[in-house]
């Protein structure tokens, strides 16, 4: 693969308090070498050595691509009439994840994998270079399997979702049900998740069996994060930082006692405010998070029920104008903490040795993303060096 200098970047993010100016570690008049996959240099576009191809970024933004830590993007269907029902004043009723589960349990693989290349193809146009993948629509030992074999081709950030809700064969038997997720469904799963998750709520699961979920996935390798304190006060924070989770997501409706937990932890608050949006809820604070010393990370959520948008940059706007972040810690939530979520420090960074995983705005400044909400700004998009868009 012949190297690539990027030149003429107007504003580079690289989010390296090292190369640049403030947490973003921000550069103007940039450039950037791209080699073999990796970032092979960066510095001022005045000191910038040869390379085999040249591109102008004509003085626009380069930044590292979106990291999406939190998507269930293995389904079949769709609900848009749960949708529209509720965004015309009816009520929310529950029983809206089996619809999906029905769509998908009668699916053939080839559709799930369509529909999965599709959504991955469309957050790559939006600029997002990795995703992470959640099984937890087939909610049997086959589906779920084959959910994450699926997903397993497309990302390694694949994430064991069994317990997203109780299977409907279950519901009169919901300790049978964790007894299936902890067993032989796990087994089925584990080879091909590389994480384990658990809805932990009221409807879903309590956390006497969210920590029954997780521990039995550590004990099979697979390392923890937790959807929490969404829908109401809960368990799930304090558990996910003492079993040492990498993620606490959602975490809408937090005690001080929760926010003093992660702040105090190396388990990243993931906020996730399509999901707000979508259901017409309050925000998370991310202000308190963030003032409190949390790291926050920012994800779509990206699914058919709740939140079915695979923007980064929208919700980047959102909790520009909503929760309190600074239009700088919503674009670092939304690459470096999501790569922070996702134990990951070859991506969300521009730094010699990280995967060159870039995107170019059209834009003079990164602040585009908030300032110009709803416009698509991506330009151009490398993943692990290569032009994707
Ligand atoms: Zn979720």
């Amino acid at each position: 693969m012949p190297s690539t200098l990027i030149a003429g970047i107007g504003s580079l993010v690289t989010n390296d308090p090292a190369q640049g100016t403030g947490p973003l570690g921000l550069l103007t008049d940039a450039a950037v070498v791209v080699d073999g996959g990796t970032i092979a240099w960066v510095g001022p576009a005045a000191e910038a050595p040869a390379a085999d191809e040249r591109f102008d970024a004509a003085g626009r933004t380069l930044l590292p691509g979106f990291v999406d830590s939190h998507a269930h993007l293995v389904f079949a269907g769709d609900r848009t009439a749960e949708f529209n029902a509720r965004m015309s004043g009816q009520s929310y009723t529950a029983g809206g994840i089996r619809t999906t589960v029905a769509a998908t349990r009668a699916a053939s693989d080839a559709e799930l994998d369509a529909n999965l290349a599709r959504f991955v193809r469309e957050a790559l146009r939006q600029g997002t270079t990795s995703i992470e993948c959640k099984s937890g629509y087939g909610l049997t030992v086959p589906d779920e399997a084959r959910a994450l074999r699926i997903a397993s081709s497309y990302t390694p950030e694949t994430t064991y979702l069994g317990a997203h809700v109780v299977a409907p064969e279950y519901a009169q038997d919901p300790a049978g049900y964790v007894d299936l997720v902890t067993g032989e469904m796990l087994d089925a799963c584990a080879p091909y998740a590389r994480w384990v998750d658990v809805f932990c709520e009221d409807g879903a699961f309590d956390g006497d069996q969210a920590r029954a979920i997780l521990t039995a996935g550590v004990e099979r390798g697979l390392t923890p994060r937790v959807h929490a304190n969404q829908l109401s006060y809960g368990p799930g924070v304090q558990l996910a930082v003492e079993l040492g989770a990498a993620s606490a997501d959602h975490c809408t409706h937090l005690t001080d006692e929760d926010v003093a937990a992660l702040a105090g932890s190396a388990t990243v608050a993931t906020l996730l405010p399509g999901a707000e949006f979508s259901t017409r809820a309050a925000y998370p604070d991310a202000r308190r998070l963030l003032d409190a010393g949390a790291v926050v990370a920012l994800s779509t959520d990206c699914n058919p029920g709740s939140s079915f948008t695979s923007s980064m940059a929208f919700c980047i706007a959102v909790a520009v104008r909503e929760m309190g972040m600074t239009p700088d810690e919503a674009v670092w939530a939304a690459t470096a903490g999501g790569a922070h979520a996702l134990r990951r420090t070859d991506v969300g960074t521009v730094a010699v040795g990280a995967r060159a995983d870039l995107q170019l705005l059209e834009a003079p400044s990164h602040v585009h993303l908030a300032y110009r909400p709803g416009v698509p700004l991506t330009a151009a998009v490398w993943r692990a060096g290569v032009r994707e868009v």
